[in-house]
């Protein structure tokens, strides 16, 4: 049976790379597909987090997966603590990866920076805890944006050794002929799956990137937007006429990217609109485009979020038909791993 998870972690600022790199297409995916988005609230804990603040950032992501489009009534939209089972299943989980293949993660490199002695060991093991949430549903593919790859090739890595290493308890037990986890699939392609910072083309947008200029949040309001737009980096060249100009050029490669995946047009299209033009005209247009597609979500959002006690319901429902899946594969790996129950 194919199935759909993902996360987005409760960690405030959510923005157009989030936007475009996962959430768009989590919409797209409920069509066809038993879907499961998860407010992944294990994961913000990596890094320090105001208690008062990270609940009111859970409540702002699931009010923003609805605000999008997606339905809570078809889809499971949850936060991981509620489920217990994302913790039990990453400790299993823990004493199968090996430390050598986590020593390879990019994304810790680069968020504990250079005093990585002191970074938590939940940062460390974030990998895990992801392969967890996506290997307690047997979900088939997972939608997420291309800086996620490498942590999608290590939850299939950890989804092959505990097959094989429990190849015989498996069958034995029932559970499959010698597989118990689906190997799942990364979802990556879509309207923009690496949107980069406006402050710097080398750095991709992200929640926990320091300055709010370098990205476009969900919240932000018209004048925020024009702001933002208008300060993001750029070189001093007009605009070129064909995609080979853009080589060499981020930030200009961005705001094309940005202005093809808002606009639902190809890039070479918008290149042969905007060929030629200086930035500030062209910025122009990408702030009136911005806004329109934005501000229905951004009002759409402030509605949900003024009725936390109708997201609690939400996340409640979901958390307990999500367990209604994790319970019995949580139930399976301990017959597997040769728990007592
Ligand atoms: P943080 O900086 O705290 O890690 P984040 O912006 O990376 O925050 P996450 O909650 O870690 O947000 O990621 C949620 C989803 O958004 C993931 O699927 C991730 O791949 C995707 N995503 C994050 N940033 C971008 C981006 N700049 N472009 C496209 N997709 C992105
Ligand atoms: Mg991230």
């Amino acid at each position: 049976k194919e199935r759909v998870f993902s996360g987005v972690q409760s960690t405030g600022n959510l923005h157009l790379g989030n936007y475009l790199g996962a959430i768009v297409k989590f919409v797209e995916l409920q069509k066809s597909y038993d879907c499961l988005y998860c407010v992944v609230d294990l994961h913000a804990i990596t890094q320090p987090q105001d208690p008062l603040t990270l609940s009111a950032n859970t409540r702002e992501i699931a009010a923003a997966f609805i605000a999008c489009g997606i339905d809570p009534a078809k889809n499971v939209i949850f936060n991981q603590s509620l489920v217990p089972e994302h913790a039990e299943l990453a400790w299993v989980l823990n004493c199968i990866a090996r430390i050598g293949w986590l020593n390879r993660m990019t994304q810790f490199k680069d968020k504990a920076g250079k005093d990585r002695e002191n970074a938590s060991v939940g940062l460390y093991d974030y990998p895990v805890l992801m392969a967890a949430d996506i290997l307690l549903y047997r979900a088939t593919h997972v939608p997420v944006g291309e800086d996620q790859k490498q942590h999608l090739e290590l939850a299939r890595d950890i989804a092959q050794k505990f097959n094989n290493d429990f190849a015989e308890s498996i069958t034995r037990n029932g559970y499959g002929d010698g597989v118990f986890f689906p190997l799942p699939e990364p979802l990556i392609s879509g309207p923009a799956t690496r949107v980069m910072s406006l402050r710097d083309g080398a750095k991709k947008m992200s929640k926990s990137d320091a300055s709010d200029y370098s990205r476009i949040n969900l919240s932000d309001d018209a004048d925020s937007i024009a702001q933002k737009v208008r300060k993001a980096k750029t070189d001093p060249e007009p605009l070129p006429s064909e995609e080979a100009g853009l080589a060499g050029r981020p930030e200009a490669a961005n705001l094309i990217g940005i202005y093809a995946a808002l606009s639902g047009r190809g890039k070479v299209d918008v290149l042969s609109e905007f060929g030629g033009a200086n930035f500030s005209a062209f910025k122009n247009a990408l702030v009136d485009l911005a806004v329109a597609k934005l501000s229905p979500i951004t009002a759409e959002m402030r509605r949900i979020t003024n009725d936390p006690a109708y997201i609690d319901g939400v996340l409640r429902d979901g958390a307990r038909r999500a367990r209604e899946i994790a319970q019995p594969n949580m139930d399976a790996v301990k017959d597997i791993v040769g728990f007592l129950r």
